[in-house]
């Protein structure tokens, strides 16, 4: 179960980046996961919405794309599935190296940020909030039960 250390290391780096931004909310994520890492999307998702709660990437979506595993022999030099034997299929060798499929990262992070300040205006701060598809995510949200 290291999805939450992993979950949490996401929300650290998306709030760092749209803190970075000036941003006020992280609407979505988008992840990149081989299918050979043991990352699974549900569980990612799950303690996304636990640890990501009071945070302004709350409600956040979260996007999976998932990267095919590709297998290399360092005898021969043959690429292959993982779906095959571990062996390499060409020559048999087991000394065998991960080409791709172990990936898990954040690519890129989509985020709302605030009109520039206009302190004569105060009521045109409602309007980049009109444009958040979620509005919890700009509003502290309701502590659940
Ligand atoms: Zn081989």
């Amino acid at each position: 179960m290291h999805e939450l250390a992993v979950t949490e290391s996401l929300l650290e780096i998306a709030l760092r980046h749209s803190r970075a931004a000036g941003a006020v909310a992280v609407t979505d994520l988008f992840l990149v996961v081989g299918e050979l890492s043991s990352i699974v999307d549900e569980s990612v998702q799950f303690y996304w919405d636990i640890v990501s709660e009071g945070t302004e990437a709350a409600g956040a979506t979260l996007h999976f794309r998932r990267v095919p595993g590709r297998l290399a022999c360092r005898a021969c030099g043959h690429t292959y599935s993982p779906r095959q034997d571990l062996p390499c299929p060409a020559c048999g060798s087991i000394d065998i190296t991960v080409m791709t499929g172990e990936e898990f990262y954040l690519e890129t992070i989509e985020v709302e940020t605030a009109p520039e300040h206009d302190p004569l205006a105060a009521d045109h701060f409602r309007e980049p909030f009109s444009v958040v598809r979620d509005p919890s995510i700009v509003n502290t949200p309701e502590p659940t039960p």
